[in-house]
Formats: C-alpha cells, structure tokens, sequence
C-alpha cells in the first residue's frame, strides 16, 4: 500500500472516473502560471492557468485527463473549482502588487455548453473582489460540433460581462474561421506548430505574417505562442506580432515559485 504501491503503479495505468473525483475532493489539481509578455516593451501583461494532476504517481498534463473528465461529465464540478483556486491566485497577485495583471483560464466547448457558467464566474469574480476586465476566456474548438449555438450563447453573455475572449491555437482546428465570423473576440492566439515550424521554409514566414496581418485587420490582439528560441522571439517582434508566450521566457509555474519570478521582471503598469 501508499508509497510502494504508488511507485510500482504502472504509468499508463488507465485513469478512472473514481480516479478523478477522489483527486477532486483530494484537490490534487493544481494549477500553474506561464506568463504572456508584451514584445515591444518587455513588460509581463498577465498569466494563463494551466492544470496539472499532480497524482499520487507523479504529474499528469491536463491532456491525459481534461478529456475523461468531460466524457464524465466531471467536468462541470471541475470548473466551480478551478474558478475558485485561480481567482484566489490572482488576488494574491494583486496583493503582492501586481494589481495591473489579469488571468487567463482555457475553457472547452464541453464547459461552455453549462448555461449558469457566466453566472458562476460572476460569483466567482465577486467572491475574489476582481473585476471582470481582469479574466480572459481562451477557447479551443476540441470537439468538432457543426452549430454550436449554446457554447456561442455563453460566450456572448461572458463577453457583455467585459471578459475577454480569446481564440486558442488559432490555424489549429478544423475552422478557427468561424469563431472569428461568429464571435465577438479581442485576441487571438496563434497555435504553436506555426511558431515551431517558422524557419523552415519561406512559406511558413509569409503565412504567420499574414495571420499576424490577419488579426490586426480585425482590430485584434495577436499573441504567439510556444516561443521557444531568441530568433523565433526576434522575429515575431519585428513582424508586429503583439505578445508572446513560451520557454522563451518562462514554463508555466506554481504561484508559490511565480511571485518571485516575477519580482525580476518588468510589469505592465495600471493605465
Ligand atoms: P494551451 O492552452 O494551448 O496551453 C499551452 C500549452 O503549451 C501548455 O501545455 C504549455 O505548457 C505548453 N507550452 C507553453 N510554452 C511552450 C513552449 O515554448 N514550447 C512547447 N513545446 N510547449 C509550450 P499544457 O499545460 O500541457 O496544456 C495543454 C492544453 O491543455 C492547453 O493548451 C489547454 O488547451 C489544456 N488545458 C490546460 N489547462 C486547462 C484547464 O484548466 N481547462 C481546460 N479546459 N483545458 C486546459
Ligand atoms: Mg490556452
Ligand atoms: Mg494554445
């Protein structure tokens, strides 16, 4: 039992569903930090949440599991709390003087299909004292679903509270496109594959300018992610690309080890 049976625990033993709810009553899921960076002026503008497992057999990324907990149904228990832990976070932020950063959650159209979402974030948002133009809604379109009328009802109603929206791993999907017809967004983040792939041919230069392009036309914040090289940084920068994301300039952290991390960096300052 415990700690040996743990570490003989076979690593890809399949993950249940009594698995998941005992890590959520356990609050095993524990969310980490990665910065976004304004390219022009150095600064830090704010952090997306990013949920790890951390299991008793070690850290599982949200990609192995975020799918079991929506096929469960899990996933709606889940949101509740991960407004709860990361509202929390980033009041600390604020209390430790970093009032003028906000936070990004990733949500999927599964969460999206919950109608009191907005109403829960509302109470969320009001619990943690912040203000609704401090949160960003980055979504992705993971489930190929034809009209997705009630997740485009949600977003609209998250947008007339003044949260951000953000289109996720833009160029991605089967038809990013249509979020940007159907949706009322001010950021779009361009997948990584794109970012990863740049110097490869001259192609991928001219395509990720016209993304870049892209955005701006639509009045959009464009922010690349998955930087991983100062050249790729360098790049993007001169080609106008707004923001940027990635081990560039820092993984995602736990809060505990990001406060100090960013006590070395420039921040945006309250406009
Ligand atoms: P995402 O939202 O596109 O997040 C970016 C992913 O790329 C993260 O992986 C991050 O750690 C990774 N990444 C960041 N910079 C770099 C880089 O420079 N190079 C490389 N190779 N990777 C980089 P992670 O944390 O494993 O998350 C994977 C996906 O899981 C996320 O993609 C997001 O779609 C989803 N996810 C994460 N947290 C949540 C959550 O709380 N709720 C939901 N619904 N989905 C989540
Ligand atoms: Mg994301
Ligand atoms: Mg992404």
């Amino acid at each position: 039992m415990g700690f040996l049976s743990n570490l003989f625990r076979p690593k890809h033993k399949e993950i249940t569903e009594s698995d998941l709810r005992r890590a959520l009553q356990n609050e095993e899921f524990i969310f980490y930090y990665q910065p976004e960076w304004d390219l022009k002026t150095g600064e830090v503008l704010g952090v997306e949440a990013l949920v790890r497992w951390e299991s008793p057999s070690g850290i599982i990324p949200p990609n192995d599991f975020i799918p079991i907990l929506e096929k469960t149904g899990i996933i709606h228990e889940f949101t509740p709390y991960l407004l709860e832990k990361t509202l929390t976070d980033l009041k600390r932020l604020h209390l430790a003087g970093y009032t003028s950063l906000f936070l990004s959650i990733n949500l999927s159209m599964i969460q999206l299909q919950d109608a009191e979402l907005p109403q829960k974030i509302t109470n969320a948002l009001n619990n943690a004292a912040i203000s609704t133009d401090k949160l960003e809604c980055e979504v992705t379109e993971t489930q190929a679903i034809k009209k997705p009328a009630l997740e485009i009802k949600t977003l609209e109603k998250l947008r007339e509270l003044n949260i951000r929206l953000s289109i996720d791993d833009f160029g991605s999907g089967h038809s990013s496109f249509n979020y940007l017809r159907e949706l009322n967004t001010q950021k779009l983040k361009i997948d990584r594959e794109f970012i990863n792939s740049l110097f490869e041919k001259k192609s991928n230069e001219t395509i990720l300018q016209t993304i870049i392009t892209l955005g701006h036309n639509l009045g959009l914040i464009v922010l690349a992610e998955g930087i991983e090289t100062s050249e790729q940084e360098r790049w993007l920068r001169e080609n106008g690309c707004d923001v940027g994301q990635g081990f560039w300039f820092s993984r995602a952290l736990p809060i505990n080890m990001l406060i100090p991390f960013l006590e070395n960096q420039k921040i945006k300052k309250l406009i």
